[in-house]
């Protein structure tokens, strides 16, 4: 199991990554959206992207649109770790192709729940 944290707060990627790390789950972290994609293309697919919405460079939402018109990628879940708490924002996430929302902050409860919830095959 593999993932990929995509977000410009060294402290998110810092926090996401200790709780990935807690369930063993190998963990790359990137700061934009096009540093995940490169990532993607020269590392090979990954099971989930954890996906901040808002980053310089390419932002969370650019990022899932791209991926999902990408086939090799169709296996990975992708899950938008954000802010952004509007409905309307989650729905808007979800169209463009989001597996699943987790709204900042979160308790490492919720962050394994909505990991649960992706099905992932975690120990
Ligand atoms: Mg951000």
């Amino acid at each position: 199991m593999r993932a990929l944290i995509v977000d410009d707060s060294r402290a998110m990627r810092l926090l996401m990554g200790r709780l990935l790390a807690n369930l063993d789950i190998a963990v790359v972290e990137v700061g934009n959206g096009r540093e995940a994609l490169d990532v993607m293309e020269s590392a090979g697919p990954f099971d989930l992207a954890l996906v901040d919405w808002n980053m310089p460079v390419m932002d969370g939402l650019a990022f899932v649109l791209e991926v999902r018109q990408d086939r090799r990628f169709d296996e990975m879940a992708i899950m938008m770790v954000t802010t952004e708490s509007e409905e309307a924002q989650v729905q808007r996430a979800i169209s463009a192709g989001a597996s699943e929302y987790l709204m900042k902050p979160f308790s490492p409860q919720l962050f394994a729940q909505k990991l649960e919830n992706l099905g992932l095959a975690i120990r």
